[in-house]
Parts: C-alpha cells; structure tokens; sequence
C-alpha cells in the first residue's frame, strides 16, 4: 500500500518538552565571554537585555525542558506541521530514495520563526517587560516576533537591514499589521547606528549591524528587553519541537531517516529538526547523516574559522566560540536573507567541529532551480532560505539514482516563499547572479578576530 503523503499527528501530540543536547554532547562549547573584560559571561551580563528564564536555559544542561500551557496553547495554531512525503519529486526524479519534509511554513508567520518567539516573549512578560527590540534580515524574524508580541500584548521594535526593508516592503507591512515599529537600519536612532551612517551614509546594512542597534536600545532602556531568532542556545532548544514532531510522524509509517537536511543561516531551523535525531547518533549508536546547508556566498561552516568572535558588528554582543567569517563580514545580497549572517550558533559549530556534522554550500541559481523543481512537483514555493535544503535533499535523491542506494532522506521546509516572489521574478527571468563573496575581504575580517588567550 502507498505510504500517505500527509503524515498528520494531533494536538495532544505536540511535544511537552524541548530537548537540550547540551545534555549529551561530548564536548560542549567553551564559555561565551563578556566583550568588555573578555571573561567567561556571567548571568548579571545578560540579564540587563534577556530574563532570568531565558538565562537558565541558555546554560541548563537539562535534558528535557518543560514547555510551558501558555506557549503550547498558542502553539496549537499551526502545530504540529505536517510532515510530507514528496512521492511526486520522487516520481519527477526518478529516484528510488524516499524524500520527507517537515513544512514549517504553515505558520502564521510563515516560517519556523515562530516556535522561539513564542516562547521568548511569554517569557519576557512573565518577566515584567513592556517591550521588546530586535533586528531582522529578510523579515521572517521580525513577522514572528511581531506577531508573538501582539499575543501577548507587548511593544515590539524591529531593525530591518535596509536593504530588505526596500526589497521586502511586504514583510514591512506584515510586521506593522501586528503593530510593530520597524526602522530601517542602520538608522539615526542608535549610537551604533549613527556612526556607521557617518562613515558610509549609503550602507545597505546587514544583520550585525541591524544586532547593534537592537542591543544598544534593548541595554539602555529599563522596560526594554532584546530577543534573537537564531543562534543562541535557548532558541535552538525551542526549534527541537520540529524534529520531536518528525520522529514520531517517520515512526507512525515505520521509517527513520539515513540523512537529515537544513538550511543553516544560525542554524536554529537545523538544528531543531536534526537534533533529536543526533540525540540518537550521540547515545544511540545510529549512524544517520545530518547536513547542514548554507550559501557559497556566505560559507560559514565550511570557509570560516573555529574561533571566539562577536556575535555583530558594534562588538556589543558577547564573544562566541563558533565558525565565523569575522564579525563585520558583510556578505553579497544574495535574496535569501535568512542565511547572510558572519557566524553560526556555538552548537552546531561545536558539534561540526567534532564531527558530527556535514556541510554543504551552494551558489544562488543552483539552489533557485531546484526550488523550482520542488514547486512544481510539490506545489510549494519555499522561501530562498529553506530552498539550500531542498537543493541537498535533490543531489542526495539523484546520488541515489545513480547508485541505486533507496536511502531515507529528511529535510526542513523552514518557511514559504510568498514574500520572496521578486526573487523568482529574476530567476525566471535569467537575471538571477552568482554572487560570490571575496576572499580578500574574508581574509580582512577574519584578521579582525578578538584576540583571546
Ligand atoms: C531565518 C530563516 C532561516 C535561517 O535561520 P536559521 O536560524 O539558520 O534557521 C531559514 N529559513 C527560513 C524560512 C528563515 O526564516
């Protein structure tokens, strides 16, 4: 019999707990340090911008960590997500690999975005704060947290990098809709801001900025708090409710997959489908592959350095240990906004660094032909983003064409594409370039790490 193409759970299956790898990994990652005196962080470092909460999780080693009503009641509008089993993008390639994705694109927001700020800002309020400042690249993040603070009846600022808040006027909309405040960074309203404008008042912007300017109004304002949608250890343990959901979705058709694929921007998409999977590789003995993928324009992992760096470009940010292309990197406007950040989260950079990780890059027009692929068997336009994933699961699926291997391939629809039809627009077109970054200014910035002992 055909195996479904929708693998459907219930509300009572959503996960009651987020699952912490820092529980079971060999080693974890050194210390983040505070950018000022370049000592290990404290919790009074972060408490000025995060709550206490936020905080424990961010260090907890915990296994399991309780999700609270109040988040998985809201967590019942789009969840769980379904999870695909892509028999026409098998059929159109031939392939006999079976292919699943889990699509996070239902979301109100679009993309998985909204799984950390849920979260983020009941915690936030729970805390007694009024309102909340963040940045956002492409938008996805802003929508979510917008979204989120609306729910929750908080005030919500948004930095959007300049060059998407003209590119991505909808996303703009989209955020004010929720009843967000969204500047064009960088802007005259931060100190951080002010000073990149004096030197280049044509700067297009970019994420670190964009962080800097979040960072400085979330530390200088009392009622403020600032939240991030990527990379920190909190968020990646919230995005777990997409592979918790997956495993039990292969299990009710007795299949478990020999490759997990995501995007890899943050890495917080990856990592929340892939590691409770790893969880199984770690202390399960399970050989399974796990892929992150990212833009040759921006090749973190597999061009950057293992290194403490800054987590954006004002240097306000604490010091990381992760693969970095140096923090005031600034990447090619390639259109998946998502995926142009300098670093990675210290999770997937450690786990990466031990091995336990692959990782793939792509140039922009391969990525776009194969979410054109994808749309038309499958009937869903991904965002950019997610599109790197879909790239790798299609080279995965044609391997196996030619080998004859039937492996089981599994990879995160992190979002939809419905705000990125420009993009297609120029593909289509024949317009779309490869942009590649320059190894010149990489090896700048990469001379520009914080020297640490
Ligand atoms: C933000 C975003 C990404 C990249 O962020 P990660 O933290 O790496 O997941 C990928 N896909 C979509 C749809 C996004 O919105």
């Amino acid at each position: 019999m055909k195996e479904p193409t929708k693998i459907l759970l219930e509300e009572k299956d959503i996960p009651t707990r987020w699952y912490n790898i820092q529980a079971d990994m060999p080693n974890l990652p050194k210390p983040p340090l505070n950018p000022a005196s370049k000592k290990p962080l404290g919790p009074e470092d972060l408490s000025p911008i995060f709550p206490m909460d936020l905080i424990k999780q961010e260090v907890s080693t915990e296994r399991w960590i309780d999700i609270p009503d109040e988040v998985r009641e809201i967590y019942h509008l789009w969840r769980p997500t379904p999870l695909y089993r892509a028999h026409r993008l098998e059929k159109a390639l031939d392939t006999p690999a079976k292919i699943y994705y889990k699509y996070e694109g239902v979301s109100p927001a679009g993309s998985h975005k909204l799984n950390t700020s849920v979260p983020q800002v009941y915690y936030n309020k729970k805390a007694g704060i009024k309102r909340i400042a963040t940045e956002t690249g492409a938008g996805q993040w802003g929508s979510a947290l917008s979204l989120a603070c609306r729910f929750f009846g908080l005030d919500c600022t948004v930095y959007m990098v300049k060059v998407s808040y003209h590119q991505k006027p909808y996303r703009r909309s989209f955020m004010e809709l929720f009843g967000a405040n969204v500047i064009p960074s960088p802007s005259e309203h931060t100190e951080a801001g002010r000073k990149i404008l004096a030197e280049n008042p044509d700067s297009l912007g970019s994420l670190g900025i964009a962080i800097s300017e979040a960072v400085e109004d979330a530390a200088t304002r009392e009622d403020t708090n600032y939240a991030l949608g990527s990379v920190l250890n909190h968020v990646l343990l919230h995005q777990t409710v997409i592979g918790l959901e997956a495993k039990k979705q292969l299990e009710k058709v007795d299949s478990y997959p020999d490759v997990v694929i995501g995007c890899c921007g943050g890495g917080s998409n990856f990592a929340g489908l892939s590691f409770p999977f790893l969880q199984d590789v770690l202390s399960g003995g399970r050989k399974t592959r796990v892929m992150a993928v990212e833009p040759s324009a921006c090749p973190t992992l597999t061009r950057g350095k293992f290194a403490y760096d800054y987590g954006d470009t004002a240097k306000l940010t604490p010091i990381s240990m992760m693969y970095t292309l140096g923090h005031d990197f600034v990447p090619p406007g390639i259109h998946a906004g998502g995926l142009r950040y300098h670093g990675d989260a210290p999770l997937v950079s450690q786990l990466y660094h031990d091995g336990f990780i692959e990782a793939r890059a792509y140039p922009q027009r391969a990525v776009f032909e194969a979410a054109v692929t994808f749309a038309r068997s499958e009937g869903i336009v991904p965002a950019p983003e997610a599109a790197h994933a879909v790239k790798a699961a299609l080279d995965e699926a044609v391997a196996c064409r030619e080998s004859g291997e039937a492996k089981t391939i599994l990879f995160c629809l992190s979002g939809h594409g419905f705000f990125d039809l420009a993009a297609y627009d120029a593909y289509l077109a024949g317009e779309l370039e490869d942009i590649e970054y320059s190894p010149e200014l990489l090896e700048q910035s990469l001379a520009k790490l914080p020297q640490v002992e």
